[in-house]
Order: structure tokens, then C-alpha cells, then sequence
């Protein structure tokens, strides 16, 4: 007779179990990591699907009709996901970013925003709840979701001309309903809202002057992104970088610009301000100046693996230990939070540092985990 396997777990990328320490880990708001990071922020991914195929993240050849989604069984429920983001709010996180694939396609996403939204800091106060989207479904849903609890959103905008706009994402969409999410986000009050441009050499860079005076002064904050070596599929290459550097001396050259101090530890964007007053922009510099020295960032996938890097090959797998494997009790929030601190405490990745000294592919092989799995 055949056996025959049934595959409890459908993960896409390396994963390691989340074991339960003998010894509790108490969540106190205190944890650091191997190199005395704290833990702060935390990225949710609620979905790894688009309806956009940008080409730096999820190209159409990859994910084209016969690439195989995630099935609704793998995703974590909002109730899983608040469970656990319950337990990194009492190790010290204070910051929660939804994300995906598209978190908006996630249906019902409000219902998980309200339940987010109701949990406490360490010393009590609210989160800083907010949502990075591509804007194609927000002049519909901001009312929603601000309702619900959500406090501010960014917004990924590529450019302002329509053809460079189209061809970016590849799907034909068009710039002008992307400007109307942002109208509408700014209507609902989702503020302060942010714009990531992704700044790809050859690709949009005539878009960055553009862009800088069409959100100039209007409290919106512009933050410029350098292409990144997230994935496996995107084909990167470093001469398609356009360093930030060079972003701010052109943006510079036009509208003067003076630099700013960091608003809090870990930020990942230097901040320069215009100098005649009219707001400021952002400059996220991940290939030529990494800041892995203060990441406090986890990221937490569609079906619960907790990646510790942007640029991990292999996630920790929290939602066996939710769920219980074959048939078995799931943890309880003790248990829970103790893994969770155990994982963190021994983290070291920084992999922007050590980029260049690394293959794409690590050394055994393990594909490198794609960004619209595990969100920006
Ligand atoms: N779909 C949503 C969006 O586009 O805003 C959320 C998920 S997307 C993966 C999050 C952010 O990652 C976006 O701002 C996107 O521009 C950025 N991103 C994706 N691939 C990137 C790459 N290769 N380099 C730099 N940023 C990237
Ligand atoms: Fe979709 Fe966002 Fe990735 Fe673009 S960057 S393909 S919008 S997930
Ligand atoms: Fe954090 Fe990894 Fe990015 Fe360094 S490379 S800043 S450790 S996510």
C-alpha cells in the first residue's frame, strides 16, 4: 500500500519550528536581540497577493496565471494574528504596519484593523497603527478603515506620469485613481500620510523632481527608496540603484533642502526638511547606507512565519505553535510570548551590512523570502 503524505504546513520559503524555552521568557517591554537591539516594530503581512505586478517586487513572469497563492486554510485568522501580535505588544513593540502582497484585497481587513486597534501598549497608550498600500482601492476604503481604527496609511507612488506610472505596475493602472486614494485618505483624516517612491535607475528617476514639487507643501511626506535585493525574482542589479545621495543633490539642486534629525531610534529614513519651510521628504537608503545597527523591525507573514530581516531565507514558524501541530494543543500566551522572546534574543541578522560579502542564494541553497510574502 502507497502512503500517503498530507503536508500540515504549505510554506513557501525555509522554516524553522518555534520551540517553547524550558525556561519562561517573561515579555517586560524589555527585550534585546543578540546585538542589544530592542523590538519594536512590527510588519504584518495579511495577504500575498497584488493586483499589481511592479516589477521590482512580484514580476509578471514570476507571477503570472499558473503561480499558486497561499490557500485561505495557510493564512493566519485575525483572531490568530491579534493573538499574536497581543504577545509582541508586550515585548515591546508600539508600532504595527499592515502590510502584503495588497492588504486591501484581504477581505473584511477592517475587522482586523478594529481588533489591533484595541490593544495597549506597555505603558498603555494606543498603537500607531497604520497600513502600507498601493493606493488602488483606498478612495473606496479610507472612510472604512479610519473607522475602524486605523490611524494613518502610506502610500507606494512610483511616479506622476501615467505611462511611467502604468508601466511600473504593470497592470495598466492608472496614476490619476491612486491620486484620488490619496485625496481620499487625506479626507478621512489617515494622516500624516506617506508616499514611498521606489526610485529605479532607467526607470522613473525623472519622476523624482515631479513628484517632490507635487507634494511639496502639502504635508504629505515624500520618502525616496532605493531599489533593493529583496527576493529572488526581480533580477536586481546594482547599477539600477540610484543612490539617495544623488536623489537628494537633484531634488537639492531645485528646492534647497536642509537635513534633519532622526524623529525616533530606528527610523529608516534620513529626513531633510526645505529649507524655505514647505514640509520635507524622506530618503530610505537600504543598499548604500544600511541601518541594520538599530533595526527593532519583525515581520510576521500571511501564514505566520516570523521573519527577523527583510533579507532572511528562513522564517520561525509561530503559527504551528498557535494552531498545535497534528492535532496537539496549541501554546498558551505565556508559552507564546516565550518563544517569541526566545527567537528575538537570538537574532543577529544584518544582512545590509554584510551585503556584497553574500550570495544571492545562501550558501545551502535556501531562496531568500520574496517582499510580497512577507510585506516592505
Ligand atoms: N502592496 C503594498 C504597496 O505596494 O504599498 C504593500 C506591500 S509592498 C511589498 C511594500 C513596499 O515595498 C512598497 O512601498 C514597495 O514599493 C516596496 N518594495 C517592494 N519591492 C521593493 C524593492 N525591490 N526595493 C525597494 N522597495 C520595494
Ligand atoms: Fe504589489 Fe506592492 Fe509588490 Fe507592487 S510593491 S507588486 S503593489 S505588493
Ligand atoms: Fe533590519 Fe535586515 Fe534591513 Fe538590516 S537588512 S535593516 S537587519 S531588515
Amino acid at each position: 500500500m502507497t502512503e500517503r503524505f498530507i503536508p500540515l504546513i504549505d510554506q513557501r520559503f525555509g522554516s524553522l519550528s518555534a520551540g517553547v524555552p524550558a525556561q519562561p521568557i517573561r515579555a517586560t517591554g524589555l527585550l534585546s536581540d543578540s546585538l542589544g537591539r530592542s523590538l519594536r516594530d512590527l510588519r504584518i503581512s495579511v495577504t500575498d497577493r497584488c493586483n499589481f505586478r511592479c516589477g521590482y517586487c512580484m514580476p509578471k513572469e514570476v507571477f503570472d496565471k499558473d503561480h499558486t497563492y497561499l490557500p485561505h486554510s495557510a493564512l493566519l485568522s485575525f483572531e490568530e494574528i491579534t493573538r499574536i501580535a497581543r504577545q509582541f505588544v508586550a515585548h515591546g513593540v508600539g508600532k504595527i504596519r499592515l502590510t502584503g502582497g495588497e492588504p486591501l484585497l484581504r477581505k473584511n481587513i477592517e475587522d482586523l484593523i478594529e481588533q489591533l486597534a484595541a490593544l495597549r501598549t506597555v505603558e498603555g497608550r494606543p498603537l500607531d497603527l497604520t497600513l502600507t498600500t498601493n493606493g488602488s482601492l483606498l478612495a473606496r476604503k479610507a472612510r472604512a478603515l479610519k473607522a475602524a481604527g486605523l490611524q494613518r496609511v502610506t502610500i507606494s507612488l512610483d511616479g506622476l506620469d501615467d505611462a511611467v506610472f502604468r508601466r511600473m505596475n504593470d497592470v495598466d493602472f492608472p496614476v490619476a485613481a491612486v491620486l484620488e486614494g490619496i485625496d481620499a485618505a487625506h479626507q478621512a483624516g489617515l494622516g500624516p500620510i506617506k508616499i514611498n517612491m521606489v526610485v529605479k535607475r532607467g526607470t522613473n528617476e525623472r519622476e523624482i523632481l515631479p513628484m517632490a514639487r507635487h507634494f511639496k507643501g502639502t504635508g504629505i511626506v515624500l520618502r525616496f527608496i532605493e531599489y533593493m535585493d529583496v527576493g529572488a525574482t526581480n533580477g536586481w542589479r546594482m547599477d539600477e540603484v540610484l543612490p539617495s545621495a544623488e536623489v537628494v543633490k537633484l531634488i537639492h539642486a531645485q528646492l534647497p533642502l536642509a537635513q534633519l534629525e532622526p524623529s525616533a531610534p530606528g527610523e529608516t529614513a534620513e529626513r531633510w526638511r526645505y529649507a524655505d519651510g514647505a514640509g520635507e521628504i524622506g530618503v530610505i537608503s537600504s543598499v548604500t547606507q544600511a541601518f541594520c545597527g538599530d533595526c527593532n523591525r519583525a515581520r510576521l507573514s500571511t501564514e505566520g512565519q516570523l521573519y527577523l530581516c527583510l533579507f532572511a531565507t528562513q522564517g520561525h514558524d509561530l503559527r504551528s505553535l498557535v494552531r498545535g501541530l497534528n492535532g496537539g494543543p496549541g501554546a498558551s500566551d505565556e508559552q507564546l510570548a516565550s518563544a517569541i522572546g526566545r527567537i528575538w534574543q537570538g537574532r543577529s541578522d544584518r544582512y545590509s551590512q554584510l551585503r556584497g560579502s553574500m550570495a544571492p542564494d545562501d550558501s545551502d541553497g535556501r531562496r531568500r523570502v520574496e517582499m510580497s510574502y512577507i510585506g516592505g
